[in-house]
């Protein structure tokens, strides 16, 4: 089967850039590398992608916001465009809104972007999403560790008080769901992270004023599946 390609529409919506639209589309297209065929028809049958690219205020670099006239619509800082792990991200975010063909799993729905979601099953969502694009990426970058700068210190239990950084963490998370391979897992991202989950270091994240970490909320909202 021929690969299919990611539909993109772009628009630069600040003038101040000198970039062109197409060069936008081009450099949010790579995403497309880190998804299956099936995914890309599943994202292009929905109408495909339509980016702004403008200033993103705070640290989100990109900001996915749904599905408006039938197309994916995102806002991404002109600086994250080229950025492999903020584009998969939200990539993923697309995918959990969409991909309603058994591949993935049905926690995705409870934590759709059209509910009410509580601040912990944000957490929850961005721990997975996260974890998902760590598995899916080609390379994994350790100078920005988006999620992991706010997980509370991991300290061992042997006294010595030795804690892992977040570029550890993040490390670690990598190896863990390749299997120490390092090399990217594609589709099979989606399956694997649901397996391994309780065992990395992102489950351990929560939102600023959230109670539980993502660990303990997704056990409490498994539960009552
Ligand atoms: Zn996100």
């Amino acid at each position: 089967m021929k690969r299919p390609k990611l539909h993109v529409t772009a628009k630069i919506r600040d003038r101040r850039l000198s970039m062109r639209p197409a060069d936008a589309k081009k450099a949010f297209s790579k995403v497309a590398d880190n998804l299956s065929p099936s995914e890309i028809n599943t994202l292009n049958k929905t109408g495909g992608v339509r980016i702004v690219v403008k200033k993103v205020k705070g640290e989100n670099a990109a900001r996915y916001n749904g599905i408006k006239k039938g197309k994916h619509c995102y806002v991404v800082d002109p600086a994250a465009l080229n950025d492999e792990e903020v584009i998969t991200h939200e990539a993923v975010h697309a995918l959990q809104e969409t991909d309603r063909k058994g591949n993935r799993p049905k926690i995705d729905s409870k934590l759709s972007i059209k509910r009410p979601l509580s601040i912990d099953d944000l957490a929850l969502k961005e721990a997975l999403t996260e974890a998902e694009t760590i598995a899916r990426v080609k390379h994994i970058n350790l100078n920005n560790t988006p999620y992991y700068d706010d997980i509370k210190e991991q300290c061992d239990t042997s006294g010595k008080g030795n804690c892992k950084t977040p570029r550890t963490m993040k490390k670690e998370d990598r190896n863990t769901l390749t299997n120490g391979t390092d090399r990217p897992l594609g589709k099979r991202s989606v399956a694997i992270v649901h397996q391994k989950f309780d065992r990395l270091n992102i489950a351990q994240y929560r939102e600023k004023d959230g109670r539980k970490t993502a660990k303990q909320h997704r056990m409490k909202i498994t539960k009552v599946e």
